[in-house]
């Protein structure tokens, strides 16, 4: 059956050591504008009875609480730096509530990266108190189908790394890049929202920037484009006061509803 549409919660729209940063006094770090307290990168997808998690920070148990989190139907890996696969363990709440496994994917390179960090979920040793029970999937760059609702991954240049954002009906995901490869560009064509990594103005080698990743939106013209990876250099009233209306830089908490047709 279509999915008519869907709605996103961003669970986390902050860098790898999050915002406030440990032991930071910066003007960001101690503000309290709440669009300020940036928990590590995710998002939640729903739509009917179904919820898809993109990628399981270190907050992910903080994030789930927060969200009002019942339900994970599966988890998308976009790679698998610390900031996107540590919560993993933190999932066992919905084994026991939902029965049965959770079918996990990611790309060769990542899969692997998150059985080896996690070799006691994944080894074949009986343990005695209770892992997560999971199946994992290996996606390359055919659409992943979940519940009637295609994923495309989405190849990006991370630095000298492979990592992956997802296209899902007329939105896309695509958090830590510091590229797009042009043959991904014709996969991100229409869109009603965009969310894009934007570390912050000054370059850095794996990650986007806000000048650079305007540039992106320019050429792929989304209707609606949401910053995120967001560092304690961007304070977000500040920041939106200088993107155009239709970018805005995401924060934990936000959610939006998009059409599931493709576009
Ligand atoms: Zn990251
Ligand atoms: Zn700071
Ligand atoms: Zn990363």
């Amino acid at each position: 059956m279509a999915v008519e549409s869907l709605s996103i919660t961003v669970l986390g729209s902050g860098t790898s050591v999050g915002v406030p940063t440990i032991g930071c006094h910066c003007a960001v770090c101690r503000s309290d504008d709440p669009r300020d307290k940036r928990l590590r990168p995710s998002i939640y997808v729903r739509y009917g009875d179904r919820g898809i998690l993109i990628d399981s920070t270190p907050d992910f148990r903080q994030q789930a609480l927060r969200a009002g989190i019942e339900r994970v139907e599966a988890i998308l890996y976009t790679h698998s730096h610390a900031d996107h696969i540590m919560g993993l363990d933190d999932v066992r709440p919905f084994n026991f509530r939902q029965g049965g496994v959770i079918p996990i994917y990611g790309a060769a390179e990542h899969i692997e990266n998150i059985q080896r960090c996690f070799h006691y979920i994944f080894s074949n040793h009986k343990s005695e108190s209770s892992v997560p029970r999971l199946a994992t999937h290996v996606f390359d760059s055919a659409p992943i189908d979940l519940f009637g609702l295609e994923f495309v991954p989405v190849r990006l240049c991370h630095g000298r790394g492979t990592v992956h954002g997802f296209r899902f009906g007329q939105a896309a995901y695509l958090t830590d890049h510091s590229d797009i490869p042009e043959e991904s560009m014709g996969l991100l064509a229409g869109l009603d929202v965009l969310f894009l990594d934007a570390l912050r103005h000054r370059p850095h080698p794996t990650h986007s920037t806000v000048e650079r990743s305007l540039e992106s939106v320019g050429r792929l013209a989304p209707k609606r484009a949401f910053f995120t990876h967001i560092c304690h250099d961007l304070a977000h009233a500040a920041t939106e006061q200088m993107l155009p209306p239709h970018v805005r830089l995401a924060y934990d908490g936000l959610e939006l509803t998009v059409s599931g047709a493709r576009g």
